[in-house]
């Protein structure tokens, strides 16, 4: 014969000693207080190629082109995008002092149509 000893231990039901007690609702809602997130982390060489990897020279300086020719327009479509656009500085490796003057050339250049403002569609 077996002697099991299960011994039901009924839990004694005292269970909710709360007795309805409404929450207190306050408006503790901290909203749009985020702390500023991660800085940048600063630009590494990512080298992403979406464009060329050009020379990192800038080509006006070592070619010594001081003016640059803004009727030049194959030396401008050069650092023209496809839709027209200024290509950025960084991914043509032009110097800061060219990449203005890059600028004002092409910009001229478009004034007079040789090159287009923007794609169009
Ligand atoms: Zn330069």
């Amino acid at each position: 014969m077996s002697d099991e000893t299960s011994v039901k231990a009924p839990e004694s039901g005292a269970g909710s000693g709360q007795s309805g007690e409404s929450r207190p609702s306050g408006g503790g809602g901290y909203q749009g207080n985020r702390p500023a997130g991660a800085p940048r982390p600063a630009g590494g060489p990512g080298g992403r190629g979406k464009f060329f990897r050009r020379k990192k020279v800038c080509k006006f300086c070592t070619e010594k082109i001081d003016a640059i020719p803004y009727r030049d327009v194959r030396l401008l479509q050069g650092f023209v995008a496809e839709r027209g656009k200024i290509v950025p500085r960084r991914l043509t490796g032009v110097c800061t002092t060219h990449q203005r003057r890059l600028t004002r050339a092409i910009k001229q250049a478009r004034n007079i149509a040789l090159l287009p403002f923007a794609a169009r569609h």
